[in-house]
This record gives structure tokens, sequence and C-alpha cells, in this order.
């Protein structure tokens, strides 16, 4: 579904990735993994067109995207949420639900597309009404997810959704996430949260300095001695 092939992106003097490859099959989420300053959001911003590689391929269902504006990879149905759970902070939940279908020219279809968020997500059913900038930060993050999800996407690429939240909220959002998965969506979740992602990634990749240094089936990662020591606090 999603292949990145080589990839290297620099930023003036600074080379941020370094020949990255990976790949997400249909229905699979895959964790990237890596500590800060890994290349984990450079990566995500390459795919969605908004950082231009100077190196390597990125296809999406076999197409060549890796010069394609980024309206365009959302309209194919590639969506990125990014770090920060960037809400309209004045807007309502609903308004902001909307804004994320300003793509769906059909509205039945665009009504239908929230109520299906609004049924995934019933605290955001029940704050439909209340400003973004008021909810809590577990659910800026989710709202920020519903919003892509209103854009209708295939894969859904998840930039640190458990950043500054506390473990309960981290657990539902990780929860979130693989109900969305459940529903067909792939996702690609950057996390510096190796244990919260590797609990519901099927497969993940654990970049260092812009390049891939290992990767596997989850359940081997979550054991692997390597990411023990670096990311899962040595248990
Ligand atoms: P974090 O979890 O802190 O976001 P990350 O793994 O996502 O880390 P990136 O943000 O992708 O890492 O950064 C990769 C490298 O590129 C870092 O060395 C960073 O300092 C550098 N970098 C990122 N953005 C820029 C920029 N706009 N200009 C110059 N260097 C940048």
């Amino acid at each position: 579904m999603l292949e990145i092939r080589g990839l290297d992106v620099h930023y003036g003097g600074v080379h941020a990735l370094r020949g990255l490859s990976l790949t997400v099959a249909p229905g699979e989420v895959v964790a990237l993994l890596g500590n800060n300053g890994a290349g984990k959001t450079t990566a995500l911003s390459a795919v969605s067109g908004l950082l231009r590689p100077s190196g390597g391929a990125i296809l999406f269902e076999g197409s060549d995207i890796t010069r394609e504006r980024p309206h365009r990879i959302t309209e194919r149905g590639l969506v990125h949420v990014p770090e920060g759970r960037k809400v309209f902070s004045t807007l309502t939940v609903h308004e902001n639900l909307q804004l994320g279908g300003h793509l769906v020219r059909d509205q039945a279809e665009l009504r239908r597309r929230i109520e299906r968020v609004y049924a995934l997500l019933p605290r955001l059913a029940e704050r439909r009404g209340q400003q973004g900038g008021t909810l809590s930060g577990g659910e800026q993050q989710m709202l920020a997810i519903g919003r892509a999800l209103v854009t209708g996407p295939r894969l859904l690429l998840l930039d640190e959704p458990s950043m500054g939240l506390a473990p309960l909220v981290v657990a539902s959002v990780m929860k979130l996430v693989a109900d969305v998965n459940a529903e067909g969506v792939s996702v690609l979740l950057v996390e510096q949260n190796a244990v919260a992602a590797l609990r519901i990634a099927h497969r993940g990749y654990v970049i260092e300095n812009g390049a891939c240094v290992l990767d596997g089936p989850a359940a081997g990662l979550r054991e692997d001695a390597r990411v023990v020591a670096a990311y899962l606090g040595g248990v």
C-alpha cells in the first residue's frame, strides 16, 4: 500500500533521512519508533508532500507520489495527522469535523462520515457544540484523528498521538487507533512511546539518524534486547 524506497531528506546542511526504506501493507498498523531527532516527523512530512525529498521514492497504491502536492495526496486517501493535535480552538467540535470534509462534495456523504466518527467517539458526540480549544488534551487528539477520518483515508499517518497525555488517556487514544484499523484503515504510527505503539502495531521499524536500524513483527520488537534497552526503559 505504501512503499518508501531509499528516501533522503536534507534541511540545508542537515542530512535528516539517509536512505530510509519501509512498507505498510493493506490493513496493517506499522509503528515507526526512534528517539528525538531520529527523523520520524521528517519521514511523515515527506510522505504527505510537505517536504521535498532529495532522493529516493514514495509509492502509494502503486503510484509514485514523491513529488505530488499535499492536497492531491490527501485526495488519494493518504491523510496526515501532524504532531501537536492542531484543532481549531475557536471552532466547535462539529465545525472541526466539517472542515475535515472540505474535499467531500456530497453533503449527505459528509454527514454520514461525521456520524460515523461520532459513533466511534461518543465523547466527541456529547461535546459537538463545544469549542475545540476547551477540550482536554486527549479529546483534542481524538478530534484531530476524527477530523482526518472525515477525509475518508485508506492510510493514516499519525505523528505522536500519545504526546503529553496521561497513561490512561494514551490507552484510549491507542484503542481508537486500533478501532480505526479494524474498520479497514491502514496506519503508519510515529511514536516515542514504544510500549504503547507496539501493543497495537503489527510490525515496527526503529530508526536512528535517519536510517532504519531494526525492523520486524511487533511481538519480536517488544522482546528485542536493543529495543528494551533503548526505548522500553530497560524493563
Ligand atoms: P521528534 O520526536 O523530536 O519530533 P523526530 O524523530 O521526528 O524527532 P525530526 O523532527 O524528523 O525527528 O528531525 C530529524 C532531524 O532533522 C533532526 O536532526 C532535526 O534537528 C532536523 N530538522 C528537523 N526539522 C528541521 C528544520 N526545519 N530545519 C533544520 N533541521 C531540521
